[in-house]
């Protein structure tokens, strides 16, 4: 069994030596955000991550919740964790301070976040969910309805959901059929079954908000007539018409319930406009797609920190250069070449791909802090851009590499003992819901690129090579290139795919994954090549810690020469388009 260990000298690097977090926020108006405050919170949120969430990981999974009488009892210590969470101030990080938040900018409690996420993600999902429900309150949400329930929210002392899915709706929301009937106080009375709410019921608290997607009577079909309303569990210590019909029994994150929700004429109050539910939702989608990349992110950590300690640790067989210590029966298999490229690859993916969802936190500062409106518009619309790429490619990346220190500990990564099957089954979910990966594809190139010709990823590209700067070392102008190259076949895929998708609609989605892969994959080669600047300033420089710029730059050189690659195979999936893809019969799949 492994205890999870906050990896701070990598936060640091990232945060400060490359995306320089500190200057960032000073340019933003923040200037009372400090490194040392950064470096506090990462402190803090490490100890609390390491010490209290993570022993309870495995013995969640292991427990998991219990459904009695109508009632959810989640795991032994998860409520005192939860207690502990919100006594301790961490609930409210990112909340308006004029209801008692903190008002962190993300870049500040981002950090946290994956920390969360890594020690015990079921866990996590609670007050996750509770911060997008209070953050969508909060900028939807009339001043009456936020002076009533955000204070309580943004504290802790009620958790939040979110309730869209139903039977006959999930992907396809146009379907909902919850309904929302007006009542003559101006509230309005909700009926209707949702399925798969997360943390919908628990005894954390003693409320819980749920924020559910209803239709009026009058509303129109589509996703048009679709509302938002906030229905508490209970109203003035008084039951709600709410109750959790059932939890349900699932592959992974055992320890955080998954309820069916009924809806009985239950009090409910408008958020935002009738029939502008979806847009509404979509503020806090945006912000549970980050989260849920994070939490892609969180467990390729923590599977990584797993695989090197098993590596070095187990004796298997002779290294083909020779042993590496005779007294010994047999070398670690960390020795072995094969073993190193699985535990190489974990890295070069995790440590990339957390630079990309830093950099995609940094931007959302930059989107709701900067001065400038124009830079304001110019950094939601790249952040647009890049959700659906962090959600997905963080998330399908967390099944490679669970899987591959599930591999890296051969039969007893596959035995429950070791804890590290938690982390592949854990790691499945993520790339289902807050939308499949498949619709985030959808996503990116239907609407976030081919809707202005393009013209986003261009402006993406612009300001990847404005950030490498004119001061490229030597070294690295070999990977510049190569990037440069991809960068310019991303460009040649958009305008491929751009060309067919008017004569065949199908085109999108026979090519929308490929794409947001290559996309992905070229993001992450750019942020290899921010990191290996870095590294190779610090050690021409004469740094005392040549150990760790050197892991640093042999990373980056795995990920350039066995990673990039991959970007072939998706360029190959883009350009056979939906030829490839004939509709066949059920017998012609499966005979
Ligand atoms: C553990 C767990 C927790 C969850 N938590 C919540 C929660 O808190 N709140 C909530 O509201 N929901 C929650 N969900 C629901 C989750 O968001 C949905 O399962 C998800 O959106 C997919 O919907 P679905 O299951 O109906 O699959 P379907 O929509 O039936 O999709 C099946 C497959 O078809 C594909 N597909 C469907 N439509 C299209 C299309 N138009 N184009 C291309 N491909 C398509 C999908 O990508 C998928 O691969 C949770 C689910 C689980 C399992």
């Amino acid at each position: 069994m492994y205890e999870y260990r906050a990896p701070r000298r990598e936060f640091e690097f990232i945060l400060h030596e490359v995306l320089g977090a500190e200057r960032v926020l000073v340019g933003l108006g923040r200037d009372d955000v400090s490194r040392e405050l950064i470096d506090s919170i990462i402190d803090e949120a490490g100890k609390f991550s390491e010490q209290v969430l993570s022993p309870l990981n495995w013995q969640g999974d292991q427990q998991g919740v219990r459904y009695v009488d109508g009632e959810v009892v989640p795991a032994d210590g998860f409520k005192a964790a939860y207690q502990q969470f919100c006594a301790d101030g961490w609930a409210g990080m990112s909340a308006s301070p004029e209801y008692g938040g903190q008002g962190l900018p993300a870049i500040a409690h981002i950090v946290v976040g994956e920390m969360l996420c890594s020690a015990a993600m079921a866990w996590r999902m609670a007050s996750g969910l509770s911060e997008g429900a209070a953050y969508a309150l909060d900028r939807h949400g009339s001043e009456e309805l936020k002076g009533r329930f955000l204070a309580k929210m943004v504290a802790g002392h009620w958790t939040g959901t979110m309730c869209l899915t139903e039977p006959q709706a999930g992907t396809d929301l146009a379907m909902l059929r919850t309904r929302a009937e007006p009542a003559a106080d101006g509230s309005f009375r909700v009926s209707g079954t949702k399925i798969y709410i997360s943390w919908g019921e628990h005894d954390f608290t003693d409320n819980i908000i749920h924020l559910v997607l209803a239709r009026l009577p009058d509303a129109p079909v589509g996703t048009k007539g679709i509302s938002l309303l906030l229905v508490p569990r209970r109203i003035d210590g008084a039951q709600n018409g709410v109750s959790c019909a059932s939890v349900e029994h699932k592959m992974g994150i055992h320890a955080s319930p998954t309820c069916v929700m009924n809806f009985e004429s239950a009090q409910g109050w408008m958020i935002g406009q009738p029939g502008g539910g979806l847009a509404a939702m979509f503020t806090m989608m945006n912000h549970a797609r980050l989260g849920v990349g994070l939490q892609g992110l969180g467990l390729s950590e923590r599977a990584l920190q797993a695989s090197v300690a098993y590596a070095f640790e187990r004796l298997q067989g002779r290294a083909a250069r020779g042993p590496l210590d005779r007294d010994k029966p047999a070398d670690p298999i960390i020795r072995h070449a094969e073993v190193r490229r699985m535990v190489m690859t974990q890295k070069a993916l995790t440590e990339g791909q957390r630079l990309l969802a830093y950099y995609t936190y940094q931007l959302e500062d930059t989107a709701q802090l900067h001065s400038d409106p124009a830079v304001r518009a110019h950094a939601e619309q790249l952040v647009a851009l890049l959700v659906p790429i962090v959600k997905s490619l963080l998330t399908d990346t967390a099944m490679e590499t669970t899987g591959l220190a599930v591999q890296v500990h051969g039969g007893a990564g596959f035995i429950r003992d070791t804890g590290v099957e938690q982390y592949l089954r854990d790691a499945k979910i993520t790339c289902i819901y807050e939308g499949t990966n498949g619709i985030q594809a959808l996503d990116l190139l239907g609407r976030k690129v081919l809707m202005n010709g393009g013209a986003t990823v261009r402006a993406l590209a612009a300001e990847m090579v404005a950030s490498l700067g004119t001061d490229l070392p030597p070294a690295l102008l070999p990977w510049a290139a190569e990037l440069q190259t991809r960068m310019k076949e991303l460009g040649e895929l958009t305008a491929v795919v751009g060309g067919r998708v008017a004569q065949d609609p199908d085109e999108l989605g026979a090519v929308a994954v490929d794409y947001l892969n290559h996309a992905g994959y070229v993001l992450v080669a750019w942020c290899w090549l921010r990191m290996a600047k870095v590294a190779v300033q610090q050690l021409a420089a004469g740094t005392h810690e040549a150990g760790f710029y050197e892991a640093k730059l042999a990373a980056a050189r795995f990920y350039f020469e066995r990673l990039l690659p991959r970007t072939q195979a998706f360029a190959a999936g883009v350009r056979a388009g939906a030829g490839s893809l004939p509709v066949l019969t059920a017998e012609q799949y499966s005979l």
